[in-house]
């Protein structure tokens, strides 16, 4: 049997209040909820993370973002709604299933990331950039 928790979810082998779930994700409450309406979407089938997920898997993700956003906003009209995902330790990511967090928000909520900005020369961002772009496959057709 498997230990990861969100494949256990999935498979149904430990309980979770589910909203919405089609062929690639699943979504549910989250139990460590921050705000009413906090839901979390992970793939079904195992990825670690972001890097680990096939086109497929982050299409569905995408797609039950959208829908699942829309819900959440329709059932509790919250003044904003934060999409959090988080991989690797560093950056604050606790289980290490792939998973989207859409957290509705609200003034003086409490939840707070903070973002330490550097301002770097435009020549060190072409630099950073280049790092990137050599990197990424090429455009089909
Ligand atoms: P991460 O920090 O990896 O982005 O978030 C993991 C989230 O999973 C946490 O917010 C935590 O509350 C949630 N979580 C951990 N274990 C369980 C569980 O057994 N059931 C549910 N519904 N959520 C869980
Ligand atoms: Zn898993």
């Amino acid at each position: 049997m498997t230990d990861c928790v969100f494949c256990r979810i999935v498979a149904g082998q430990i309980p979770s209040t589910r909203v919405y779930e089609d062929d690639d994700v699943l979504a549910f409450m989250d139990i460590g909820h921050v705000n009413p309406g906090h839901v979390l979407i992970a793939v079904k089938r195992h990825a670690e993370n972001l890097c680990a997920l096939e086109e497929t898997q982050a299409a569905a993700i995408a797609r039950a973002s959208v829908r699942v956003a829309r819900a959440i906003q329709a059932a509790f009209a919250p003044a904003g709604l934060s999409v959090y995902q988080a991989n690797g330790k560093p950056a604050g990511q606790t289980v290490f299933h792939y998973h989207v967090h859409l957290v509705p928000r609200h003034e003086a909520d409490g939840m707070q990331l903070t973002w330490p900005v550097k301002n770097p020369p435009r020549e060190k961002l072409q630099e950073y950039a280049a790092r990137i772009v050599e990197r990424l496959p090429r455009a089909q057709g």
